[in-house]
């Protein structure tokens, strides 16, 4: 019933020829399988990728050159951004803009987030769509059961898998979804070349991940907006964000210290990084991002637990605040 885990590297040719695999850097059948049926989710084609960064690190090397410009959303991952300074030294400028309004003009890729991370604004996709330049979209945090960022206009799709398509914390694994074709077949040439490949373990913990995508997401979306709404009215908290699907919620309380006091006093959502999985994590975002994020914010990953024990779990440690 479940599909074997073929880890091999090498196989043997067939009738003196490669066959589909040959060599697990070109391809592997768990990867194949696994891009098959991310990129059926998303309408294009996938490639997988050993994290997040590591897509992020081949599309930009792949689509663009020295003297190129990306209009990177200013509110993106964080971590997205400090890659793009890295690579200024090697002749990739970037400039920052507020993705709820039109991009600059002039950029040669236009970067947004659905929905930013942690701020949660959500990127204005005709503006976008109706740039001059290529268009992605990271979708890490809307995933493709609420947001199929190439039916908006865009050309390519990025994922943490590591995330909300893996969704168990236990893969770490990128992905880029393309429209055209030529785009997949640069990043696959890319891919191979420079060696940045997923390995067949984490592809095949993707596909039992997609396996419960619509459900997880489904039901982390339910009890999120149930959190975000009783949140709202909480006395403790000063700003509620939630863009109204999903399982992120990112909320102010009073300062820095409220903050820490509260993540340190949840007893069933777990304090720490990422997101996207089945159990509940929330973090203060001040100690990654510096004052990018008010001192205050917390950032809260919605799992699969009971909506009522996680409300007691948030009311308790508020009162910490
Ligand atoms: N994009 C977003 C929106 C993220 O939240 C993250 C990680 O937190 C990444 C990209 C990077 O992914 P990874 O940690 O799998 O490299």
């Amino acid at each position: 019933m479940e599909p074997p885990l073929d880890r091999s590297t090498t196989w043997p040719y067939v009738d003196g020829e490669p066959g589909p695999f040959h060599y697990a850097r070109n391809a592997h059948p768990a990867g194949v399988e696994a891009e098959r049926a991310l990129g059926e989710l998303e309408g294009g084609e996938a490639l997988l990728f050993p994290s997040g960064m590591g897509a992020t690190t081949a599309v930009v090397l792949t689509l663009l050159e020295p003297g190129r410009t990306i209009a990177l959303a200013r509110d993106a991952y964080y971590g997205t951004g400090v890659l793009l300074t890295e690579l200024e030294r090697w002749g990739l400028e970037h400039v920052l803009f507020d993705q709820t309004g039109p991009p600059p003009s002039g950029a040669d890729l236009v970067w947004i987030e659905a929905p930013s991370n942690p701020l949660l604004t959500m990127p204005d996709f005709a503006a976008a769509a109706a740039h001059t330049g290529l268009v992605l979209c990271d979708a890490t945090a809307a995933t493709p059961i609420n947001v199929r960022p190439l039916e908006r206009g865009c050309d390519l799709v990025l994922h943490s898998a590591t995330k909300y398509l893996g969704g168990h914390h236990d893969v770490l694994l990128g992905a880029v979804v393309a429209k055209s074709s030529d785009h997949a077949a640069s990043l696959l040439e890319f891919r191979t070349r420079s060696g940045i490949v997923a390995a067949p373990d984490p592809a095949w913990l993707l596909l039992r991940g997609l396996r419960t995508l619509e459900e997880r997401v489904r039901r982390q979306g339910e009890s999120a907006a149930e959190l975000a709404g009783r949140l709202q009215g909480h006395p403790q908290t000063t700003t509620v964000r939630y863009p109204g699907f999903g399982g992120l919620i990112s909320f102010d309380v009073a300062d820095g210290a409220s903050a820490r006091r509260v993540e340190t006093s949840t007893r069933r959502i777990v304090n720490a990084t990422s997101l996207g999985g089945v159990v509940s994590t929330m973090e203060s975002r001040h100690r990654w991002e510096g004052d990018r994020v008010p001192a205050g914010l917390l950032r809260l990953s919605v799992g699969l637990e009971p909506v009522e024990e996680l409300w007691a779990d948030l009311e308790g440690a508020l009162e910490k605040a």
